[in-house]
């Protein structure tokens, strides 16, 4: 997470803050996260950032990370774009 946000800031060395758009990824809302660089790593307003694979992210805003902080096991990054209906019926 944190080398994807150093990338990001060395690609933008005249810029102090960043703001990446995403939806999150509980809701689907708009978030706008704003970063800033900090002596101990970076400071995010607006949401949150989590890290899903090696250079990936997705986005939850404040609300669902309060209630959700952490990634849950279907929201893992193959399956973030799936609808999860497959997993609550079974048909046979
Ligand atoms: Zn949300």
């Amino acid at each position: 997470m944190i080398e994807i946000l150093r990338k990001l800031f060395e690609s933008n060395p005249e810029k102090s803050t960043i703001a990446l758009k995403g939806k999150c990824s509980d809701c689907g809302y708009d978030v706008i996260i704003e970063i800033t660089p900090v002596s101990s790593g970076f400071g995010l307003q607006g949401g949150v950032l989590l890290k899903c694979s090696p250079d990936g992210y997705f986005a939850k805003c404040p609300d669902c990370y309060k209630v959700h902080p952490k990634i849950d096991d279907h929201y893992k990054p193959q399956n973030i774009n799936v609808p999860l209906l497959d997993k609550t019926g079974s048909r046979c």
